[in-house]
């Protein structure tokens, strides 16, 4: 075994201890460091006394739907308990969300969700807002942020997509008519193109990126909607047809997230009291949808990060919640 703190494989057992149900733990030291370490440490569930297939129970309960104070009574526990194993999860949120393998295609959906959070305050000033992207093919959870619906929020929103897929050779980018979509992807994702035919040799013009082809839905006064592409693409980049813009899995994602994630069900929102909260719920959330859940539209058995080709077999949230982090593709 390596020290997780070194990586040194001079390591040497140091005594042991027990958990709550009486399951012993190996401890270890390290002889390059002199740290003390168990199989826990570095893992969701360090220095925790509690079996981890409770507390993977627990997260899988709420990532059915159920609130976190029934969570707490189904486990003879304070719903404070559930939301400490709930954030011991999403801590690593980062770890479990590796960029997009590159050299395919992807198609990026954007759009908005709204809970009640805290206090009963109109939309536009409540943090209650989330801006999500979801990848269509794979179904693949890519971002969540939540916060005030401001520029700020698009920003992080976008920023934390274009990472995850930037990499890819072919990006379509759908989001709703919102503009400040668009507004933060040109920012991170526009390029100098040199205009050959002009009469200066030396003029250019700004373009998206070879490759991305970006275009909103936007509602127009009849409820009707219709697409409207964010120019100027690249001159090479083939833009896809109509119906294939139109085509929107997003709304069957918000309807998931509402039926999976009792935050945004209820309109007492009784745990999501604050723009945390509601971070922390949608980050377990989203390790579980692309990890542990296969999806039914996906073939048996197929998860979302299996299906973006990021891993190779479904996780059961008892296996990540040993894990030190994002396995490698090959294990
Ligand atoms: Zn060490």
């Amino acid at each position: 075994m390596d020290c997780p703190y070194c990586q040194s494989q001079q390591v040497v057992k140091n005594g042991r201890e027990s958990l709550s149900d009486g399951t012993v733990l190996q401890r270890y030291r390290c002889k390059g460091c002199s740290k003390c370490f168990n199989d826990r440490t570095g893992t969701p569930m360090a220095r925790l006394r509690t079996p981890s297939s409770v507390v993977a129970t627990a997260l899988n309960g709420r990532s059915e739907g159920l609130g976190v104070r029934a969570t707490g009574r189904l486990f003879g526990t304070s719903h404070s308990t559930i939301l400490r194993w709930e954030e011991r999860l999403a801590r690593q949120a980062n770890t479990w969300s590796p960029p997009a393998p590159g050299e395919q295609a992807v198609t990026l959906e954007g759009d908005e969700v709204y809970t009640r959070v805290g206090e009963n305050v109109p939309p536009a000033s409540s943090q209650g807002w989330t801006i999500h992207f979801i990848e269509r093919q794979s179904r693949y959870w890519v971002s969540a942020i939540a916060g005030h619906k401001d520029e700020l929020l698009f920003q992080r929103g976008t920023q934390q997509a274009w990472q995850w897929a930037q990499a890819c050779s072919y990006i379509r980018w759908f989001t709703d008519g919102e503009w400040r979509y668009a507004k933060a992807l040109w920012d991170l994702a526009s390029v100098y193109l040199v205009l050959r035919n002009s009469p200066s040799a030396y003029r250019t013009r700004k373009v998206w990126r070879y490759g991305l082809e970006v275009a909103m839905k936007v509602k127009g006064s009849q409820g009707l909607r219709r697409i409207v592409w964010v120019r100027p693409e690249h001159p090479y980049t083939a833009v896809s047809p109509l119906a294939e813009v139109h085509a929107n899995h997003n709304e069957a994602h918000n309807a998931a997230l509402r039926r999976r994630c009792s935050a945004y069900r209820r309109r007492q929102n009784l745990y999501a009291k604050t723009q945390d909260g509601l971070q922390r719920a949608l980050d377990v959330q989203r390790i579980i949808h692309n990890w542990v859940r296969p999806h039914w539209g996906l073939g048996k058995q197929t998860t979302p990060t299996m299906a973006i080709g990021l891993y190779s077999r479904p996780l059961s949230t008892h296996e990540l919640l040993g894990m030190r982090g994002f396995p490698c593709i090959s294990s």
